[in-house]
């Protein structure tokens, strides 16, 4: 029987299985949907929608036409996870998914903003002293990333009165806001920001790329927001660049390693707040409609909607 197997390694997907069950068998009659790793015969299954789903499992099914992220980043489903080459790789595009990232980088550029880091500090002394308040327009937020995620943060933030300037591998042009693009132009777009945002995915080009020499070149006295991928950041650098004073603080949601393991050092450290990656999510009813979508697409041989580039990981 047709299948679309829905599976993740590390976090239990039962809801969305019982929402996947629901809907495709309103709108794709005769589609299974079983939750790995209760396994169908492999040869049944022409769909996979994952989150950290095994390595190998998507190159062990011999008729496998779809392979889905159920979230927005495709890095756990590349790399050893990968299904053979011509099978297409898609993610979710979900406009609640950027309104959450959007409110989360608000609260975090608020927080250094309006010196929310520093009233904290002085609270733990009992010392009463009003931070100096500035305007919008005096801080200066920088977007590593202006994709689906960095673009729509970025018109937000604009419209709040921030000064916003952005970092991304190709030209873009957004109303308002300094756009800088490639390798070569990231030393002049470190220099401004006040708060530096990272949305970038996680690629081959992209991992390691936050460590000591990224961070000293941002300017002294700046904050880090992190919702990229925790191996995007070197984390011994970010303590260094912390300690030495160089930088302000960290509001980071992602690590190399979730959940952070309790003898991790940034989960006492001063200067540092720690997010259980939860900046944003993909709505459960759109990860569910749009993968039956191009499921449909695929079987139909129309194009299937937000396959990423696998030469360029993202
Ligand atoms: P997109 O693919 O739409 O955008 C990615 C952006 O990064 C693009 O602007 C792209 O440039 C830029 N980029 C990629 N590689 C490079 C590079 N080598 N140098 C410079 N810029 C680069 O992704 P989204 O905006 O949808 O999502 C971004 C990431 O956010 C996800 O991959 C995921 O890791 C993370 N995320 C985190 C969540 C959380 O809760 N913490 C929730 C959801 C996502 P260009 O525009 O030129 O292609």
């Amino acid at each position: 029987m047709p299948t679309l197997l829905l599976c993740s390694a590390t976090d239990d997907l039962s809801d969305l299985h019982t929402l996947f069950q629901h809907e495709a068998a309103r709108c794709v009659p005769g589609l299974q949907v079983r939750l790995w790793p209760d396994m169908p015969d492999p040869a049944d299954v022409e769909a996979v929608a994952g989150w950290y789903p095994p390595a190998g499992l998507m190159r062990s099914l011999p008729n496998l036409r779809l392979a889905s992220s159920i979230a927005a980043g495709v890095d756990h489903v590349l790399g050893p996870a990968q299904p053979r080459p011509e099978v297409p790789v898609c993610r979710i595009v979900d406009p609640g998914l950027a309104a959450g990232m959007a409110e989360y980088v608000l609260w975090a550029v608020l927080y250094y903003h309006r010196a929310l880091d520093q009233a904290q500090q002085q609270q733990a002394q009992r010392l009463w002293k009003m931070p100096a308040q500035k305007a919008a327009r005096q801080t200066h937020v920088g977007l590593l990333g202006l994709g689906v995620l960095g673009s729509h943060v970025a018109r937000v933030l604009r419209a709040q009165g921030f000064a916003v300037s952005g970092w991304s591998r190709s030209a873009h042009a957004i109303d308002g806001v300094t756009a800088y693009a490639g390798p070569q132009t990231l030393k002049a777009f470190l220099r401004e920001p006040d708060v530096l945002v990272c949305l970038l995915p996680l690629t081959d080009a992209t991992r390691g790329l936050l460590n000591r020499e990224f961070l000293q070149a941002m300017k002294p006295g700046a904050a880090l927001v992190h919702c990229g991928r925790g191996e995007h950041l070197v984390v011994e650098d970010l303590l260094q660049a912390l300690d030495q004073g160089h930088l302000r603080g960290a509001v980071l949601d992602v690590f190399a390693q979730e959940p952070l393991p309790a003898s991790n050092p940034l989960w006492t450290h001063p200067r540092v707040v720690v997010t259980p990656h939860m900046a944003s999510a993909a709505q459960p009813a759109a990860i569910v409609g749009q993968i039956l979508d191009n499921l449909q697409r695929v079987r139909s041989g129309r194009p299937v909607l937000n396959a990423v580039d696998r030469s360029v990981g993202y």
